[in-house]
């Protein structure tokens, strides 16, 4: 299949708007949001984003509460650390 976006990726939805610098953050953001992710329950990689906030396993079902874009946001990290510590 030929590749429509060579360099834009999923940002290629804003067509030239919004500015290159603006985009390439949001791309990086959205890589990794629909990347699939490690299940803390079956621990295989079938965690999926289905709205912010909630991440579903593929595999086992399991639904997650985690962070907007990432299943473990940066601040959940850091409490998580303040916790076992
Ligand atoms: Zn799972």
């Amino acid at each position: 299949m030929a590749r429509r976006t060579k360099k834009v990726g999923s940002t290629g939805r804003f067509g030239p708007r919004y500015g290159t610098r603006t985009k390439k953050v949001i791309r990086e953001i959205e890589k990794i949001q629909r990347k699939r992710h490690l299940c803390p329950k079956c621990e295989r990689y079938a965690l999926k984003r289905e709205v912010a906030g909630i991440w579903v396993c593929k595999k086992c079902g399991a639904k997650i509460a985690g962070g907007a874009y990432f299943p473990r946001s940066p601040t959940a990290e850091k409490i998580l650390r303040t916790l076992t510590e």
